[in-house]
């Protein structure tokens, strides 16, 4: 079996200014960056404000086990399956980071015959949209420091400054730091640290702004800390939002890449999915649906955090209206939530899938409250029995929704065919009728509430009088219209990542919560949320290098 970037590498390309003509972009529209990679200019973008939109379809997931169950090969295998049935159809992705190419998780583009191209690039510099971002977010942390050290005019309390540095690595050493030593001349004191920039306010507002006077507004939005008698500082208010936008302004533009099939792909933004929303920008999405008649697109972790999210934050804000939903299963995955040991998973064990099936029948339900229509894709796997796939087609027939085995991490588009030919029905029955799961004006709490016991099974939500406190606070200051952003394990509906299957009556207990001023979104905190991640013991890094040809072998 070769390995994906084996596959990636012997990929027969076609220039990206080709790839971009088919779907209708003239080559004006095209800033190349090489001959596989380009952006797609905004007044291209503007001009096609009017054409009608294609069909929107979201890639989500039962609670996977920690090597995915496939999200991305799954979104990558079904656009390159709608194109082999003859349609239009497009794919909207995350940007990897790349720092977690060197720890452990492996690259992000797709995996064997379902992948997007080139590999390397995408999952290391890519067009430099992160190390835009990266520096947009630190010109801002050097300039709140700045404003401190000459004067401090606005009378932030250094002690609450809450806006971090960020880097595109992993790097537990930098979670905690002092900053502003060894003098008068470099500062005053004070404590910080870094995380991701995947997890940077910056990424979120990138992947949810319409334009670029949108980006410029919510970076001005955004809260750096307070005042002694905590009054919000903003961005604006440091006078940094412009300078943001600037550095900002080619990260903006969609990245359009292709697939192993040639056919094309947006790859565009990347927020954590756990204190960000987890999915590619919106501007990607809607010029997407402009250029074509299908648009697969995916969300990150499992549909109880990625397809929520999605719903009740990206297509709430940007107005979109998914026509229907993909749940991708993979038997081991269901094993897992029948209780069966890692080690054991590739062992047929038809009564271990039928006792997990009740993971995957959650998760089913909970997109039905989106009224969107939904279908089952079983991402399958060497390892899986034809008694193990029966078990779950006649689960699925009993809930409605139809499962359907799918191989195209093997064979490419010819394993997504039947899927894409149910994705084609279901959206031209115009059975969806989507709406979020709550409205704008619930109160913050409550809009908490609505998600734990509706999606997660949840009896209750529960936490101190003082992060009760700062609910109520933050409805007052006029943020409670936002939505919610929840960051929860993404391995169990609980917040016990050990507790499998579909548990019910368990309570939510909220840690702490973040305004996202400038995301416009409210971050509720259940668990250890992690924003700088560290490398293993053994790096992949350490298997990472160039060959005698001068091309990257060990990324994976
Ligand atoms: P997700 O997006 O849900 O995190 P990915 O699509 O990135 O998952 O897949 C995770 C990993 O599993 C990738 O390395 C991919 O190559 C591998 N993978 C996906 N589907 C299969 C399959 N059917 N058989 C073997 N490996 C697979
Ligand atoms: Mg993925």
């Amino acid at each position: 079996m070769k390995t994906d970037i084996e596959i990636a590498r012997a990929a027969r390309m076609e220039p990206i200014v080709d790839i971009a003509a088919r779907i209708g972009i003239p080559g004006a529209a095209v800033l190349q960056y090489g001959p596989w990679k380009a952006k797609i200019t905004p007044d291209y973008i503007r001009s096609l404000a009017d054409r009608p939109d294609g069909h929107l379809i979201l890639v989500t997931a039962m609670t996977p086990t920690p090597a995915g169950e496939g999200k991305t090969t799954t979104t990558v295998g079904l656009g390159d399956g709608l194109n082999r049935i003859g349609r239009k159809a497009m794919i909207c992705l995350r940007e990897p980071s790349l720092g977690p190419c060197f720890g452990m998780k492996g690259g992000a583009a797709g995996g064997g015959y379902a992948q997007v191209v080139p590999m390397e690039d995408i999952n290391l510099h890519f067009t430099g949209d992160f190390h835009a971002i990266t520096a947009a977010h630190n010109l801002l942390s050097a300039m709140v420091d700045n404003h401190v050290y000459w004067g401090n005019e606005l009378g932030l309390d250094v002690r609450r400054i809450t806006w971090r540095r960020v880097m595109d690595m992993n790097d537990r050493a930098l979670r905690e730091i002092v900053c502003s030593l060894g003098g008068v001349a470099n500062g005053f004191p004070r404590e910080a640290g870094f995380d991701i920039t995947v997890a940077s306010e910056v990424m979120a507002i990138l992947c949810l702004a319409v334009d670029l006077d949108d980006l410029e507004r919510r970076l001005g939005n955004i809260v750096v800390g307070y005042t002694r008698d905590r009054k919000a500082v903003t961005a604006a208010d440091i006078g940094a939002a412009g300078a943001m936008a600037v550095l900002l302004k080619d990260a903006l533009m969609p990245n359009l890449v292709q697939t192993l099939e040639n056919n094309p792909a947006f790859v565009h933004g990347g927020p954590f999915a756990n204190i960000a929303h987890g999915c590619n920008t919106v501007l990607a999405t809607r010029t997407a649906l402009k250029l074509a008649d299908y648009v697969v697109t995916e969300a990150g972790f499992g549909a109880d955090l990625g397809a929520e999210k999605f719903f009740d934050i990206k297509c709430r804000k940007a107005g979109l209206k998914p026509a229907a939903a993909v749940i991708v299963a993979t038997i081991r995955a269901l094993k897992m939530h029948g209780g069966i040991r890692k080690e054991d998973l590739a062992r047929e064990n038809v009564e271990a899938v039928r006792s997990g099936l009740a993971n995957l029948g959650r998760h089913v339900r909970n997109v039905g409250r989106f009224g969107v229509p939904a279908v089952v894709a079983v991402n399958t796997f060497s390892s899986d029995t034809p008694a193990e796939f029966a078990a779950v087609q006649e689960f699925c027939a009993e809930l409605g929704v139809e499962a359907i085995r799918c191989t195209h991490w093997a064979d490419g588009s010819k394993g997504t065919e039947e899927l894409a030919r149910k994705v084609v029905s279901l959206a031209e029955s115009g059975m969806s009728q989507f709406r979020p799961l709550y409205d704008d004006e619930l109160p913050l709490w409550e809009k908490v509430r609505t998600i734990a016991r509706s999606i997660y099974g949840a009896e209750d939500i529960v936490a101190d009088a003082a992060i009760r406190d700062q609910f109520r606070a933050l409805d007052a200051q006029g943020y409670g219209h936002f939505p919610v952003c929840m960051a929860k394990t993404q391995y169990s509906f609980s917040t016990d990542p050990n507790l499998k299957g579909a548990p019910s009556g368990h309570v939510v207990g909220i840690r702490e919560v973040r305004l996202s001023a400038g995301a416009e979104f409210v971050v509720v905190i259940t668990g250890e949320i992690m924003t700088m991640p560290g490398l293993p013991r053994i790096p992949a890094a350490t298997s990472i290098r160039l060959d005698e040809h001068g091309q990257v072998v060990g990324l994976f």
